[in-house]
């Protein structure tokens, strides 16, 4: 990769002022750094070659050897810079970050977030429902208040740390703050850790509580409940509800529609009947009326489910499906054979036509 130029890195000209070139810096170090674009290389490539063009275009010696020479001013081998050149680089990012990024202070820690998986029927998930739920909850330890440590016993400073809870490193180019490894950020050496909790300072313990679930709620959905999650001194994680509706026996589900599918016998759709048809309120009676074709859908208005997030309800779709015998007796065969005569080809103008149509379609 060919390097770009310094000016045109920090989007500058040659001919800015060094004022100018601190502000163009500080608002790429903003944008880029690593602290704020966790796993993105992209924008740590951005950020190193910002820094490295500021640290030489913001030293007066340097940057007039870049002036005459361009690049070539300094060796092309890559190392060319020591920590030590980003003096003025550090100076900006420990005023940009201050204390956050430089390490100077143990953060408090917030609570984690927990995670609940919730089943629920499809009618619980149509209607909307409270459920009560035990959710395991890291919560201080009592035993030990929370220290980790065996009551009576001393809590001592980290000694990797000096009780930070962070250590320094340099990251490429400039100094950075990762967990430290002895105490994994804590900030404490425990010589005998609490027997209740293993030296952790905190212990699940199971919470009731009582969650509404908004009718109308689809299966995948999540519903966080803030601050229910794991304590800390940084204030609550939250707690996150992902919700899994069960499939119901008879009903299916299109946004806020029902699909229902009713069979209904070859009489019933030839003579028309009265039939039974679940929905999320019970039993309705549906008038089906004579010479209903199968594969008919009779629209139920507003018995579907509450539009989740809106207003209204959604509509159930019944659809009916005549069905044929699969097997028949001696004396039904005979009676049917007749019924065949005896409805004709009048009876089927579908079937006529498709006939009709068919063997147009072979003769031409
Ligand atoms: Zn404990
Ligand atoms: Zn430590």
């Amino acid at each position: 990769m060919s390097k770009r130029d310094y000016y045109v890195v920090l989007e500058v000209s040659q001919a800015s002022s060094s004022a100018e070139i601190k502000q163009a810096y500080r608002a790429l170090a903003m944008r880029y750094h690593p602290d704020r674009n966790p796993d993105d290389p992209a924008a740590e490539d951005a950020f190193k070659e910002a820094s490295e063009a500021y640290a030489v275009l913001s030293d007066p010696d340097k940057r007039s050897r870049y002036d005459r020479h361009g690049h070539a001013a300094f060796d092309a081998n890559g190392q060319r810079f020591e920590a030590s050149d980003f003096g003025a680089v550090s100076e900006i990012l420990e005023g940009l970050f201050g204390e956050v990024f430089s390490g100077g202070r143990r953060k408090r820690r917030a609570g984690h977030d927990l995670k609940y998986d919730l089943e629920i029927s499809f009618v619980e998930a149509s209607l909307g429902v409270e459920k009560k739920i035990d959710v395991n909850r890291p919560t201080s330890c009592t035993t030990c208040g929370g220290s980790g440590a065996k009551p009576g016993t001393p809590v001592h400073k980290c000694n990797v740390c000096q009780g930070r809870g962070q250590v320094r490193y340099q990251r490429g180019l400039f100094a950075a703050a990762r967990p430290c490894h002895g105490c994994r950020g804590t900030g404490t050496k425990i010589p005998t850790p609490c027997e209740e909790c293993k030296g952790t300072g905190t212990k699940l313990r199971a919470e009731a509580m009582s969650v509404k679930i908004p009718a109308g709620v689809q299966d995948g959905a999540v519903r966080t409940v803030r601050g229910a999650g794991e304590a800390g001194e940084g204030g609550n994680g939250d707690l996150h509800i992902h919700i899994k509706v069960d499939d119901h026996v008879l009903f299916e589900r299109e946004g806020a529609d029902i699909l229902v599918s009713v069979p209904i016998s070859f009489p019933q759709a030839v003579l028309g009947a009265s039939i039974d048809v679940p929905t999320l309120g019970g039993k309705v009676m549906m008038k089906v009326p004579p010479g209903t074709q199968s594969g008919k859908v009779f629209r139920l208005r507003g018995k579907g489910i509450p539009v989740y997030g809106g207003y209204g309800k959604g509509d159930q779709l019944v659809t009916v499906a005549v069905e044929v015998p699969r097997e028949v007796s001696r004396r039904q065969r005979k009676l049917i054979t007749e019924l065949a005569q005896e409805i004709g080809d009048e009876g089927h103008p579908q079937q006529a036509s498709f006939l009709s149509k068919l063997r147009g379609l072979f003769e031409s």
